[in-house]
């Protein structure tokens, strides 16, 4: 009997999610032995022209990390969604947006001005950019074309579920093949992983307080952080309380407060502004300059709360002129 085919493809990405489907182990033996891989060009010399050639739904499913944030980017996706029974959208930039997501604080051209022109590692004094067309003595060619806004996966295609994390635990991803290929999936448009907050299941959970009484947040290299309490009660930004589980806690395991990845339970429309109302209420005072002062004490609050959500908030990106934030 023929195995099922699977795809894997990248769209504006780190590169950290192809890296976690290596990351299976052992375990990438059973699946390689499960499936056919018919599309993966990080990895293998695969070609557009070979999806083209596909019959429509010829791939069992096809797994997308990256964020859409080009023309390119936004063809290759919907060609493969044709071509794929199911899609799944593969760790926190297609999920969400993503780190990518955050140049939703700029303009496309204030984000190219950075990358091209005021970069520390770049000496470009006639700020020179990319063309979209050139010619060359053998005939034309062409570059993809950035979008003023980068968009998660579902905001450019039907998507079928969402595997959350930067990049999505190992356990996750293997539950997720094994159910694909036992017909085992839950409703479509469920995020595969457990719909409870970090906080549940931290294992700094009973020395959280139930009233914080914060008067200044630090950064982890600002103080001595205790290996045992709750980072939050220290004054740590840790968003434990509006993330969903998934990655056994593992930034807490490694002393270091959750920045968010797998994104919002089910109950959360808007990550960053819960986010910001959950430590909003930690804090020790009624006084409104005091208020202000202690959450100015919070270093790039956008980056902070809508680290990896911005796209999918509700405010999409940032209204910006001339390029700033
Ligand atoms: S989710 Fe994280 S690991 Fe995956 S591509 Fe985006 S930044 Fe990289
Ligand atoms: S706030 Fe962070 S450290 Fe504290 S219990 Fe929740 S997840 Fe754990
Ligand atoms: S603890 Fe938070 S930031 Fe760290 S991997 Fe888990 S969800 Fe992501």
């Amino acid at each position: 009997m023929s195995k099922p085919k699977v795809g894997f493809y990248w769209c504006a990405s780190c590169g950290g999610c192809e890296e976690a489907i290596v990351d299976l182990d052992e375990a990438i033996l059973d699946v390689v032995a499960a499936v056919d891989v018919v599309f993966w060009p990080c990895a293998m010399d695969f070609k557009r022209s070979d999806v083209e050639a596909m019959k429509d739904n010829e791939m069992a499913v096809c797994f997308i990390n990256g964020a859409v944030r080009s023309d390119e980017q936004l063809e290759m996706v919907e060609l493969l969604r044709k071509k794929a029974g199911l899609v799944v959208a593969f760790g926190s930039c297609s999920h969400e947006g993503g780190i990518p997501g955050l140049a939703n604080l700029y303009t496309k051209a204030g984000v190219l001005k950075a990358a091209y022109g005021n970069a520390f590692s770049t000496v470009n004094p006639e700020y020179t950019l990319p063309m979209a067309e050139f010619s060359f003595p053998e005939g034309k060619g062409t570059l993809p074309t950035l979008f003023e806004t980068v968009k998660s996966l579902d905001q450019v295609i039907d998507v079928d579920y969402f595997l959350p994390g930067c990049p999505p635990p190992v356990k996750l991803i293997v539950n997720a093949v094994m159910a694909i290929l036992k017909g085992e999936l839950p409703e479509k448009g469920a995020v595969l992983a457990p719909d409870m907050a970090q906080c549940d299941e931290c294992p700094r959970k009973d020395t959280k307080p139930e009233k914080l009484l914060l008067k200044q947040f630090y950064r982890p290299f600002q103080i001595q952080v205790d290996h045992e309490k709750c980072l939050l009660a220290q004054g740590l930004l840790c968003l434990g309380p509006v993330t969903r589980q998934g990655c056994n806690n593992s930034c807490m395991v490694g002393n270091m407060p959750c920045t968010g990845c797998m994104g919002p339970t089910s109950r959360v429309r808007d990550y960053g502004a819960k986010a910001l109302s959950a430590i909003a209420t930690s804090l020790d005072s009624n006084d409104d300059a005091e208020i202000v002062a202690v959450m100015d004490s919070i270093v790039d609050p956008a980056g902070t709360f809508y680290r990896y959500s911005l796209p999918t908030s509700l405010m999409h990106r940032a209204n910006v002129t001339n390029g700033g934030k």
